[in-house]
């Protein structure tokens, strides 16, 4: 029944735009349902977000995809995750990258996803519970840094953590609204570009 669920997400957002085959085919093999309570489990396969606990929420496939497509994730790239939640995103990821480090601000979450990437066998997943507004030190450079949780600005020094033709997908905060930005180094210099309309949890500061 899921799988029928799955083919059918699938096709929708290839009709939405997704054209990139390694991100569809990354969505199809990552099942969604290990990623939210058994109360939303025959939900897994809808095209809509989903609450998960401590009030923060598993984002909607088709933005999942949107932002994965963005990324431009290669094989060899290493990737930072900034609010790993469900870990659903990070599990896409780790599909395509090398490594993805994946930095969650509440304790919680921080510990839930562990446990299912644990079950799940996941070995090119690292995490830590910490604010990720400063990036993971220890692990620069980056290819590439996504943000999953909606910013009001953009800390300019995380820039500094990715190498040159590297990527940062970000939703930010403009006027009332929440937009994709895509953000990329090109000789040493920053173009950014603006994509979806989005509706992300916000970016809070200090862990709890
Ligand atoms: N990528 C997630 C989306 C979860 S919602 C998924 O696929 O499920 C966004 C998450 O970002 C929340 O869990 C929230 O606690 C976390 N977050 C918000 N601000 C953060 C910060 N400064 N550092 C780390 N995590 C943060």
């Amino acid at each position: 029944m899921l799988d029928v669920r799955k083919i059918r997400l699938i096709l929708e957002l290839r009709e939405s735009g997704i054209t990139n085959s390694k991100v569809l085919s990354a969505i199809e093999k990552i099942p969604r349902e290990k990623f939210v309570s058994d109360t939303f489990r025959n939900q897994a396969y809808e095209n809509i977000a989903l609450p998960i606990e401590n009030n923060q929420t598993i984002s909607q496939p088709y933005v999942v995809a949107r932002m994965t497509e963005l990324l431009d994730v290669k094989k060899n790239h290493k990737v930072l995750e900034i609010g790993t939640g469900s870990g659903y995103q990070c599990a896409v990821l780790s599909l395509l990258a090398r490594r993805v480090y994946t930095i969650e601000r509440i304790k919680n979450l921080h510990e839930s996803s562990n446990k299912i990437f644990e079950k799940l066998k996941f070995t090119n997943i690292v995490s830590k519970y910490d604010d990720g507004n400063n990036g993971w030190a220890e692990q620069i450079p980056f290819d590439r840094i996504i943000f999953t949780a909606a910013s009001k600005i953009m800390n300019n020094e995380i820039f500094s953590h990715i190498d040159n033709d590297g990527i940062i997908v970000c939703p930010m905060v403009k006027k009332n609204k929440q937009i994709l930005i895509k953000y990329k180094k090109k000789n040493n210099k920053i173009i950014s570009k603006e994509y979806d309309d989005v509706l992300f949890v916000p970016n809070l500061q200090g862990v709890v």
